[in-house]
């Protein structure tokens, strides 16, 4: 069985309305004379592109799948926002939140996003599939049940989830989030709970700008299974294999998940206009195997992938490209040019000292010991 492969060509045709990067045009913002939203459709269309052009699909599962249904989007968002979201799209399209602008049919394209995760997570949770990638787009980790935020219009990784405990007995699920941006969506809608935990490693104060802080490590029974890593700006590889090492990894052998869910972000590349860390394609490639090995000594492999941030269409392919070699163990390469530049602008000793320094203490504040294994 090779590794899934869920994507859907009508999601890369949400459209985020007249924006000028994250700044809605107007006043003295001009209009730009290309691009506009950077969660444009060209990042993960290049991926495509670039998967079409190494022939990575012919060691990967390539699949669709059907959207999200109602029931399924009710078990994380109240019928009010589902019904306003769809009122407003089958007219001209609206903006419900902070940042998450969308035009006649975004609904529709959302729930597709939100059921190309869900199926990946049930393939990979019933066995169909060893493991998988959903290309969802919108993506999904900031959205509130009945808040949408940071380009996030439905919470694909929570809907998946729910889905996969309602209808297949779903047990304890582990959630890695390594956009370069806090996963306040997920984290807030599992604050409570220790069935599911919640890991987001991002660089600190970037978006929100008011979430993400090592304290906040859940409620009542959520208490201890909620893990943020907040990384300063400038960041980079040596900084993420030691989150991973010393904090993420521990975490998941304490926990013992039955299954693992990453919320898969190419944000924190050195090249991304929306954040200021230093990750390489190399990052993204080693966090993937020490999460598909974590997988296979705690649960059988089980393993998806969801793809959330990431906003540099020429990086962000070669990115995704590693994290899919190493996903499936495919051979097909996908060199990346900017791997050189990328090494050379590493941290210097000195800085990288303090990260790891840094990283040691978040490590011993948030020891795993609240956690619970299965
Ligand atoms: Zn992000």
């Amino acid at each position: 069985m090779n590794t899934g492969f869920f994507w859907d060509e009508r999601c890369f045709w949400h459209s985020g309305g007249n924006y000028a990067f994250t700044l809605p045009v107007g006043g003295l913002v001009q209009p730009l004379a290309a691009g506009g939203f950077p969660e444009s459709p060209e990042t993960k269309r290049r991926l495509i592109n670039l998967m079409n052009v190494t022939g990575l699909p012919r060691d990967l599962d390539m699949r669709g799948a059907d959207p999200a249904t109602r029931t399924d989007l009710l078990r994380v968002h109240p019928a009010s926002y589902l019904d306003e979201f769809k009122r407003l799209s089958d007219g001209t399209g609206g903006e419900l939140g902070r940042r998450t602008p969308f035009g006649s049919g975004g609904y529709e394209i959302a729930a597709l996003s939100a059921g190309l995760s869900l199926a990946a997570v049930e393939a990979v949770w019933t066995g169909a599939l060893p493991n998988a990638y959903a290309l969802s787009r919108p993506p999904g980790h900031h959205c509130l049940p009945d808040f949408p935020n940071g380009f996030c219009l439905l919470a694909n990784i929570a809907i998946a989830i729910e889905s996969a405990k309602a209808n297949h007995g779903l047990g304890r699920v582990a959630v890695i989030d390594w956009d370069v941006h806090h996963g306040n969506g997920t984290e807030g809608i599992f604050y409570d709970r220790s069935d599911v935990l919640t890991i987001s490693m991002h660089q600190e104060g970037n978006y929100p700008m008011d979430t993400g802080a090592l304290i906040d490590r859940g409620k009542g029974a959520g208490e201890g299974y909620n893990l943020n890593v907040p990384l300063p700006a400038g960041a980079g590889h040596t900084a993420y294999m030691a989150g991973m090492d010393q904090i993420v990894l521990p975490a998941l052998d304490a926990y013992r998940p039955d299954i693992i869910i990453v919320a898969c972000g190419y944000d924190a590349s050195g090249v991304d206009p929306l954040a200021r860390m230093l990750a390489t394609s190399d990052t993204f490639r080693h966090m993937t195997l020490k999460t598909k090995a974590a997988a296979e000594h705690l649960c059988s492999g089980k393993l998806v992938l969801v793809h959330e941030g990431g906003y540099s269409e020429v990086h962000v392919p070669f990115c995704a490209h590693a994290t899919l070699e190493a996903l499936s163990g495919s051979d097909i390469t996908a060199p990346d040019p900017l791997t050189e530049v990328l090494d050379a602008r590493q941290p210097s000793a000195r800085f990288e000292g303090f990260l790891l320094e840094l990283v040691q203490d978040m490590a011993q504040q948030l020891s795993p010991e609240a956690i619970t294994p299965g």
